[in-house]
């Protein structure tokens, strides 16, 4: 279901907009993937009937009609905000986040709010307080994290895109389990007003949609300046590249493979061989330190994460729980003891440490050291090739509770978390099944704000023959 597609017959007049968003209600109402945490069918109804009417009167604007879905970290008024934690299980936020809209504005129409992990903390959604979701094809697997929920939702047909967050591998990682395309755009294209931080100088507000052209397009309209986010890029973001003729890619060696599944290994192989067969240059690349990425990010997101939470202190939002003695620290420790669950304390506890006096230097100032080394290796990279691809996860989706050591869960974000600590746009493209039916992604790593060429050449490639 691409919005491409759904725009045509809406301009032709073979569906209407509130028929495709009744199906999506219909799917969701029947779906046990629990996926969404909030339906919104009156309001989405509602504005699909805006939207016909005007396809009517001929002033549809650029995403008139699109049914879009949004994790629930994602701040949407009229609607709650959870972070699928019960610290904010009945919060309403009072404003729309930049994306929403920009995305209002442009006539997309919300349908519900996604299930995720618990403040984005997470690689299976199974840290969400409000129940896993299942993978959309396989019942028994995951469909990855954090942003499961708004993976299943596109993969499930329910929306013809979603948001979700992506500060190590949110977006690509569930993307390539599900089978659709998850875009982390390059760090500032996008504000994040709005959106609740997890680690604020890795978090990015990206896409999943079921064609590249449909992740473009709303980039389009949600990308840019924004003044309410002094993080978010000053400079219009640049055209894609007019030539999309074959280009100079690089790719990763055995060494950064050889804890990838046979199943990855073989549809990376043949991916690259696909794309020497369309022409394109394809050299081996050292990435750098890619010894120290998983240190290094989760040093530098814990610490981020410790400080970020600090705010959800039963004073300012959701939950209060009054503690056993009178006086406001029994009443903030109440509060998150019974607020949060186990991976979000886990961080904070994590976070407060590499932050403290006295390991600050040894921990949280190495792993700055090591983020300059990681991006300025990309910046050298990019002087090299065009592009890069490598696998977005060392396997495919696997069963629930698999992951129960949780650092063995934090290796399985291996080829993610590079793009985040660079900063770097990155997107995960579905490349087919392995023997069991699961699906593989792809990645592409492309230069800072090169997101629209990076984008257009994956249109490129999903329209040639292989
Ligand atoms: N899986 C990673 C983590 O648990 C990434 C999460 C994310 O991108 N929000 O931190």
């Amino acid at each position: 279901m691409t919005y491409a597609e759904d725009r045509l017959r809406y301009t032709q007049g073979t569906t209407s907009v509130v028929e495709r968003v009744s199906e999506c209600l219909k799917r969701i109402e029947t779906s046990t993937h629990n996926a969404y945490l909030q339906v919104l069918a009156d309001e989405a109804l509602k504005q699909a009937q805006e939207s016909d009417e005007r396809f009517a009167s001929g002033l549809a604007r650029p995403l008139e009609g699109m049914i879009v879905a949004v994790k629930d970290n994602i701040s949407l008024k009229g609607a709650r905000l959870t972070c699928a934690s019960r610290m904010l299980e009945t919060f309403e936020p009072v404003f729309d986040a930049t994306v929403i809209e920009r995305l209002r504005d442009a006539g997309a129409v919300f349908i519900g709010k996604t299930n995720m992990d618990e403040f984005a903390m997470g690689s299976s959604n199974e840290t969400s307080a409000f129940g896993n979701v299942h993978h959309p094809t396989h019942p028994g697997k995951v469909p990855g994290g954090s942003s499961g929920g708004s993976a299943v939702a596109v993969a499930a047909s329910t929306c013809h895109v979603a948001l979700g967050s992506d500060t190590g591998g949110s977006v690509r990682q569930p993307a390539a389990f599900c089978g659709v395309y998850g875009l982390k755009p390059s760090y500032g294209a996008v504000s994040r007003y709005g959106l609740v931080a997890f680690a604020s100088s890795l978090d990015q507000i990206g896409v999943f949609a079921n064609s590249a052209a449909d992740a473009a397009a709303v980039m389009e309209v949600i990308g840019g300046h924004d003044p309410m986010d002094s993080t978010s890029c000053q400079e219009p973001l640049p055209a894609a590249r007019s030539t999309n003729g074959p280009r100079k890619i690089g790719r990763i060696g055995s060494a950064l493979l050889k804890d990838c599944s046979e199943s990855v290994v073989q549809a990376y192989e043949q991916y690259c061989e696909r794309l020497i067969n369309a022409g394109c240059t394809v050299v081996e690349i050292e990435l750098p330190a890619s010894e120290v990425w998983i240190p290094t990010y989760f040093i530098l997101a814990t610490a981020e994460a410790s400080s970020n939470l600090a705010r959800f202190d039963g004073v300012r939002y959701g939950l209060r729980v009054q503690g056993s003695a009178d006086g406001e620290v029994d009443m903030i420790t109440a509060t998150r003891s019974a607020g949060f669950g186990t991976e979000v304390k886990r961080r904070i506890m994590l976070g407060t440490y590499v932050l403290s006096s006295g390991y600050h230097d040894a921990y949280y100032v190495t792993a700055q050291k090591a983020r300059r080394v990681i991006a300025d290796g990309y910046t050298k990279v990019f002087e090299q090739v065009d592009l890069l691809v490598m696998p977005t996860t060392p396997t495919p989706a696997f069963d629930f509770a698999a992951n129960v050591d949780p650092v063995q869960m934090w290796l399985s974000d291996l080829f993610t978390v590079s793009a985040n600590i660079a900063g770097i746009p990155a997107m995960s493209i579905p490349v087919g099944l392995d023997a069991n039916g699961l699906p593989i992604g792809i990645q592409v790593q492309a230069p800072m704000f090169a997101d629209a060429d990076m984008l257009a050449w994956a249109d490129g490639q999903s329209n040639a023959t292989p």
